[in-house]
């Protein structure tokens, strides 16, 4: 295994195996292609098409309240966990679609590296960037894969040329790319000197990999046509020239990315980028937290919650609590402090997620994901240790883009909406005002189709028909500061002012204006976009 400054030689082989990843992608690039091949390479699953479709983007509204329902299957694939080529992988998944973009943001806290996916033929999408600009705020490593090479696609070196522009980061290619759309033939894997030949006949295998003695072996005659072996003989010339050479350290310090060519749905490169992940991705990193950060090889067991799931059997009324661990090795059973309520907490049924199931964890290491099904006391943000009173740091809450007013469809059931609301409020699914004036709550949400998944999960799950309506206010900021000068402020702008479902004090305005105001006349408070989970 690597063992370079950033990795940590010092680990345990059980947790220095362990790679914990998320895909990014814009909707459509081919995410859940990919996850499914990765499935199959990791024999998790014995044939393509049994991970569901998730492109989220192109399903209709009823399709989508159909997947939440069906919340089972779309579970089990919120998190991954299988065996290759000697390394443990453990797979976040991500929504695709922009309106959960939220959930995504905290679901990168909780993995060491991030696959890019992008499509051949359209290079950096408006997803991709967004969701590289956080990765980029945390130094995640980013290992790159240009899918769709069975099509017509870019120029290798142009698409290369937009990822170093666009997201600001130097691009070294691990394969060159052979011919593209109906002449793509493969790719010359760079790193190992090999050619890798596409089977266009079986999607689930790739057709052969021959090793050659670099570019002037008289091998790569016998598989590539003279026209297209010129091509590739110059361009990877000019790719060294011109391009970095891969550097493992500036790939782990997130500054480098390399970048695989391939066809998911051929399998093709796959299982090059699945190499890649295990030999230059990172192992499990040191974690934030307050008030010391925590290093993964720690003998004593930490893990926080960065994504809670309610109802996931709605005739039971559980949640699962997503828990990334940060160090140790956990057993069931084990006794462990949840922090926040500073109460013991038996861990007697964790899960751990295969591709399409779910089973008892019997154990866990630093970097591995289980599920802790509870009535509640997790959310997300909690911290569990074995007594120290760590606190785990830079878990997000965005402040909604969109605010609507919501209402029991039947007063006389207006308590129960209460209840709905809260619990969604802390499983993080929508921010859940209540006003200081006036009765009903005000929702917030970051997007649209979160209020229609919110409406019809309440309906389904507490059987509670609501309606949501417009408010006067668009924007919702937590108020911050001294507690008399937080008070004096309360005091004067009640019309304005609401609490969370954590009791904290929330102004809200239609107006820019307003906040531009207050930022000027109270230099004592601030309002924020965001606060911390707990
Ligand atoms: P996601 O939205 O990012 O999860 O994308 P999907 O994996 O659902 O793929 C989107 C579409 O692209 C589907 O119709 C796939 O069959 C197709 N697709 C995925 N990978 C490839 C590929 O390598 N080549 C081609 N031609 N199509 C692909």
């Amino acid at each position: 295994m690597l063992d370079t400054a950033h990795n940590r030689p010092t680990l345990p082989a059980e947790i220095a195996r362990r790679r914990t990843f998320a895909i990014i992608s814009h909707p459509d690039a081919g995410k859940t292609t990919l996850t499914e091949k990765f499935l199959l390479f990791g024999g998790a699953i014995q044939m393509a098409g049994q991970v569901r479709a998730k492109g989220e983007a192109r399903r209709t509204r009823s399709d989508f309240m159909k997947m939440e329902q069906d919340r089972g299957i779309s579970v089990s694939a919120s998190a991954m966990s299988f065996d290759y080529d000697g390394y443990r992988f453990n797979l976040v998944d991500t929504p695709g679609h922009s309106d959960f973009s939220e959930d995504t943001y905290r679901t990168l806290t909780a993995v060491d590296a991030a696959v890019m996916v992008i499509d051949g033929a359209k290079g950096v999408e408006s997803q991709t960037r967004k969701l590289f600009e956080v990765c980029r705020l945390r130094d995640l490593p980013i290992l790159t894969f240009c899918n769709k090479m069975d099509r017509e696609s870019r120029d290798t070196f142009e698409i290369i040329d937009e990822i170093q522009e666009n997201l600001a980061i130097d691009v070294t290619p691990a394969s060159w790319p052979i011919g593209m759309g109906r002449d793509f033939l493969g790719c010359y894997d760079l790193l190992c000197n090999r050619l890798e030949l596409m089977d266009r006949a079986d999607r689930n295998r790739v057709a052969g990999s021959i090793r050659i003695e670099g570019l002037d072996d008289p091998r790569l005659a016998e598989h590539i046509p003279g026209p297209l072996r010129e091509k590739l003989i110059e361009e990877v010339e000019m790719a060294r020239e011109l391009l970095p050479a891969l550097d493992p350290k500036a790939v782990l310090e997130g500054h480098m990315t390399p970048i695989w060519f391939g066809s998911a749905i051929n399998s093709f490169g796959v299982k090059e980028l699945m190499n890649g992940i295990g030999t230059y991705g990172p192992e499990p990193q040191i974690q934030a937290a307050e008030p010391r950060q925590i290093a993964p090889e720690e003998p004593k067991v930490t893990g926080f919650v960065f994504k809670v799931q309610a109802n996931m059997d709605p005739k039971h009324r559980d949640r699962v609590a997503f828990v990334r661990m940060a160090s140790g090795h956990f057993r069931r059973g084990m006794k462990l402090n949840h922090v926040r309520t500073k109460k013991p907490m038996a861990v007697s049924n964790p899960v751990l997620f295969l591709a399409s199931d779910r089973e008892l964890a019997e154990e866990a290491w630093a970097g591995d994901i289980i599920g802790i099904p509870n009535h509640g006391q997790l959310r997300i943000g909690d911290t569990l240790t074995e007594g120290e009173a760590l606190r785990v740091t830079g878990i997000p809450s965005f402040a909604p883009e969109l605010l609507q007013s919501c209402r029991a469809g039947d007063p006389m059931k207006a308590k129960h909406l209460d209840k709905a609301l809260m619990q969604f409020a802390e499983e993080g699914a929508a921010k859940v005002f209540k006003p200081m004036i006036g009765s009903g709550f005000i929702v917030g949400v970051v997007g649209a189709l979160q209020f229609e998944v919110l409406a019809s999960r309440i309906e389904i799950e507490y059987g509670l028909p609501v309606r949501f309506g417009p408010t006067q206010f668009t924007s919702a900021r937590w108020v911050h500061g001294e507690k008399a000068a937080v008070e004096g402020f309360v005091s004067k702008n009640k019309g304005h002012i609401a609490t969370d479902n954590d009791g904290d004090i929330v102004y809200m305005t239609r107006l820019q204006w307003d906040i531009d105001r207050i930022a000027r006349d109270h230099p004592d408070l601030t309002l924020s976009t965001t606060k911390e989970m707990q």
